[in-house]
């Protein structure tokens, strides 16, 4: 199921940008990057066009699944699996204009998702595969956005699953000893992750145009789920809004943590408190002029 096509921009909408805090503006690119969701399609929204932009730049993308997206239809006569198949292809396809192959389904059933051991365990066993030095996953403390629309509890268990296997089970030689044991899959530290379609984002990513077309071409490939083609002018809107909010023309904002951090290292720019103050105040419009016709 998608998540609401504008659901950051709509959990804050009654704000106006100016008003809302200033985001530190993440430059650097990650030299691979993986993005868990719940279903075929969470990806395209929550996480396109940053792995269009990553993957221009170098970075090696894969996309994980952690439900077969079996649910994802009102009608009966599609016969089970049908549709996990159908909706497997999509994202594949949606992927392949973001430049990234690696498409993996964990395959639990679509909408009863819990975050288990099992789960864990699986995530676990992709990142120490995959090796990502960035995840980008679902916020698991989001129950809602705005008054329209009531966040899915897969979309809380996927996210709430990717934190746990990253921190600290991925890590762990002694987390899930059989992955060591039995799979020879070493432990791994993921440095950045990003959680998406957060009412609490502190960090943007800088996009261009190009990002956001192969992100609206991604979409676009959901065909049973949706129609894309009048869901542009939101996605440019929230782009430009975010940018609003971190200097840069078009961008994407998720709440940040950088696990391994190193300050000598730091690829990326952070911001102290008076800076994102006074950017901040920059950002607020003029006062209007004071009336002086009396009339
Ligand atoms: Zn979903």
């Amino acid at each position: 199921m998608a998540i609401d096509q504008g659901a950051e921009n709509s959990a804050v909408a009654e704000l106006p940008t100016s008003r809302l805090p200033a985001l530190e503006l993440f430059e650097y690119v990650p030299e691979r990057a993986l993005v868990v969701v719940a279903h075929p399609d969470d990806c395209d929204f929550l996480a396109a066009s940053v792995l269009s932009a990553w993957v221009r730049q170098g970075c090696s993308g894969a996309v994980c699944l952690v439900t077969d997206g079996d649910a994802g239809s009102d009608d009966p006569t599609i016969p089970p699996g049908e549709l996990s198949r159908i909706r497997l292809e999509e994202q594949r396809a949606a992927a392949a204009h973001l430049g990234v192959s690696e498409v993996r389904c964990l395959g639990y059933p679509d909408g009863v998702l819990e975050n288990t051991l099992a789960v864990r365990r699986d995530l676990v066993r992709v990142i120490r595969e995959l090796r990502p030095e960035a995840v980008i996953t679902m916020d698991p403390n989001n129950r809602w956005f705005g008054r329209g629309y009531i966040n899915h509890p897969d979309h809380r268990a996927a996210g709430d699953a990717a934190l746990d296997a990253i921190f600290p089970s991925a890590r762990d030689a002694r987390a899930f000893p059989e992955l060591l044991r039995d799979e020879g899959l070493q432990p791994h530290k993921v440095r950045f992750v990003f959680v998406g379609a957060s009412s609490e984002s502190d960090m943007a990513i800088p996009l261009l145009p190009v990002d956001l077309e192969n992100k609206m071409a991604a979409l676009g490939e959901h065909h049973s789920q949706f129609d894309a083609s009048d869901m542009r002018e939101g996605m440019e809107r929230g782009a430009r809004e975010v940018g609003e909010r971190c200097g840069a023309e078009l961008a994407e904002s998720y709440r940040f943590f950088d696990l391994v951090p190193n300050p000598s290292q730091r690829g990326y720019r952070r911001a102290s408190a008076e800076e994102t103050a006074m950017r901040q105040a920059e950002l607020l419009p003029d006062p209007p002029e004071p009336a002086t016709d009396w009339g």
